[in-house]
């Protein structure tokens, strides 16, 4: 064996399974598309990632938290959801008075040089950037990689960390249901007129869902607009001052005048389940697992979670001296991120279906759901959902 673990993928999920293996003394490759200097450097991809507070404290454990500037943190005092027309606003105010009571909004990029940052120095670790995977093959011991520069690596288990569009989770033979929805969300900083006071807004108009997300200064939010696809590419090259306008008419002036602070990202939504989580000598984690639809701000907090709980589970395994790849452990981690994942991703569809839903049947019952929703039991239920994943 050339080393104990490959992970395929240095994005979030890629890059804290490593670092949660750093006590271990394990020999792990880490196989990224881009190069390292990419890792190193993450560029801004407009992506404001909502953190719980249990995946803040998990970057504590794995040593990123101190390289994310503390003035670079949004805190999300609270949430409002509205649904077309009606003025009634779905509130999720957890009780307390801290400024970051439902957790905090922190820049993708940030998290992703927080990561790397985390691993410098890491023994035994050796990063393998601007090369991919051309063929796998599993053994009854380990696994082989042919990666595109022609050299092969061998490994006792194979980590696919590689999106939710994963080849490493094809050529694994793990069939995924895949959706693509037709759909695509701009993402844009902006500045507007009112202050937002620390609350994100998801509105479910008719034909689109607009949710704005309450960044650091008090006049800044990241606006994220969902519209069919050709509505969204449209929109996306129409120009600052045409898309500020468009902006500011579609969020119905809720934060007054916006102007658009950058060109706006494009992301073609495209949700994933896959069948199983895990093979002979692999497992997925990540989007590759689970690409959740971004509405319910969970796929960040839910791989985050996985990828910890996998590299805990392995870190035990090899104290004692046992096989990291064994059928046994893959399992346990498989059973036990199914059932943390399944009723988020559930939920989450639901959310997209009922009110993405623009026939009348759905439009009627949307209201009444809403309040529903607002009687006690169910509104702790979300919330927690919202703050513990
Ligand atoms: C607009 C938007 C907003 C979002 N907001 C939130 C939010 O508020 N909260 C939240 O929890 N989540 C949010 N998400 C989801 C979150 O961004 C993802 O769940 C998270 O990035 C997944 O991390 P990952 O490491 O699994 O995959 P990715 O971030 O997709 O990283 C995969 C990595 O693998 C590499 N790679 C791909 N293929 C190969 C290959 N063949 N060989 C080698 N390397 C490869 C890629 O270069 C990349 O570095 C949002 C997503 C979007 C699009």
């Amino acid at each position: 064996m050339d080393c104990d673990v490959i992970v395929i993928g240095g994005g979030p999920a890629g890059l804290a399974f490593v670092r949660g293996l750093g006590a271990t003394g394990l020999k792990v490759t880490l196989i990224e598309r881009q190069p390292v200097a990419a890792l190193a450097g993450a560029a801004d991809d407009g992506r404001e990632i909502a953190l719980t507070h249990r995946s803040a404290d998990i970057l504590r454990d794995l040593g990123a938290w101190v390289h994310i500037p503390a003035s670079s943190l949004s805190p999300l005092r609270a949430a409002r959801v509205l649904d077309g027309a009606s003025p009634f606003a779905l509130p999720f105010d957890p009780p307390g008075g801290a400024p970051d009571r439902l957790g905090q909004l922190v820049s993708n990029w940030r998290l992703r040089r927080a990561l790397f940052a985390a691993l410098e120095g890491q023994p035994g670790l050796k990063l393998r950037g601007g090369t991919s995977v051309r063929a796998l093959q599993t053994m009854r011991r380990g696994v082989e990689v042919a990666l595109d520069d022609g050299s092969r690596l061998r490994g006792r288990l194979l980590i696919a960390a590689d999106s939710r569009f994963s080849e490493a989770r094809a050529r694994l033979g793990i069939a995924a249901d895949i959706r693509r929805l037709g759909r695509s969300m701009l993402v844009v900083p902006v500045e507007h007129e009112r202050p937002h006071g620390g609350v994100a807004l998801e509105w479910f108009g008719h034909g689109q869902t607009i949710a704005l997300l309450p960044m650091a200064g008090a006049t800044q939010s990241s606006v994220v607009l969902t519209l069919p696809e050709d509505a969204v590419a449209r929109l996306a090259l129409a120009g600052t001052a045409a898309l500020s306008r468009a902006l500011t008419r579609r969020s119905a002036e809720r934060l007054g005048a916006m102007r658009a602070l950058s060109t706006p990202w494009v992301y073609p939504l495209a949700t994933v389940w896959s069948r199983h989580f895990a093979a002979p000598r692999a497992a997925l984690i990540g989007d590759a697992a689970v690409g959740m639809h971004p509405v319910t701000a969970h796929g960040f907090n839910l791989g985050l979670r996985g990828a910890a709980r996998l590299a805990a589970a392995i870190a035990m395994v090899a104290g004692r001296g046992d096989d990291i790849g064994s059928a046994s452990l893959l399992r346990g981690y498989e059973t036990a991120h199914r059932l943390a994942a399944a009723p988020v991703f559930a939920a989450t569809d639901l959310i997209v279906r009922l009110f993405t839903d623009d026939r009348p049947a759905a439009r009627l019952a949307r209201p009444a759901l809403l309040r529903a929703a607002a009687m006690a039991p169910l509104r702790t239920g979300i919330s927690r959902l919202l703050t513990h994943h």
